[in-house]
């Protein structure tokens, strides 16, 4: 099996002016594109050439010598994830997944407020995710690195890439600000929705 980044589900100026084209010209084209070709580079020969992204990812997963395919393989995953994640039609979620987030969360508001706070607390380079975990109650988790819930047992529902490479042209240091505008305007919560 050949990797590669998934087709972008919009234009790459369509989530302007909180992610720009030049941002996503990056990010996609050069480095979601690098983890997909060093994937494919890694497996090679080996037992994984024939398995699927998520298969890797979880076989992988917490083996110390396959570290490479294991990092690779989860950050083609999570950036496969990222940018469903996304859309330029964001705003406030409503229905069933408004109605999951109160049960979990309080609100909406608390919600936001809460994954905010994970996503800039994350030292470092990482992934701030709403999941569902085991129990069917939605959480927030934070991952480092290529670190991902689907290695942890948890679904994924929506991910906030918080590496400074998703934010840096167009926020520099302001992650705080980045991320409450991803939430305000790009998040994509009928993607979250369709993954409950
Ligand atoms: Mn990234």
């Amino acid at each position: 099996m050949t990797f590669a980044p998934i087709k972008l589900p919009y234009e790459e100026n369509a989530l302007e002016p909180v992610v720009s084209a030049k941002t996503i010209s990056f990010h996609y084209g050069k480095h979601h594109k690098a983890y997909a070709d060093n994937l494919n580079n890694l497996v090679k020969g080996t037992p994984y050439e024939n398995a699927s992204l998520e298969e890797i990812v979880k076989k992988s997963a917490g083996n110390d010598k396959e570290k490479g395919i294991f990092n690779n393989a989860a950050q083609v995953w999570n950036h496969d994830f990222y940018w469903q994640s996304m859309t330029p039609k964001g705003g406030e979620p409503t229905g069933k997944i408004a109605d999951a987030l109160k049960d979990s969360f309080g609100g909406v508001k608390e919600f936001k407020e809460a994954f905010a706070k994970a996503a800039v607390a994350q030292f470092g380079a990482g992934w701030a995710w709403l999941v569902k975990g085991k129990d069917g109650k939605l959480e927030i988790t934070t991952t480092s690195n290529a670190d991902t819930p689907i290695a942890h047992g948890k679904t994924a529902l929506f991910t906030a890439d918080v590496w400074e490479h998703a934010y840096y042209l167009d926020y520099q240091n302001r992650r705080p600000d980045h991320v409450k505008d991803w939430l305000d305007k790009l998040a994509n919560w009928s993607f979250a929705e369709k993954n409950l």
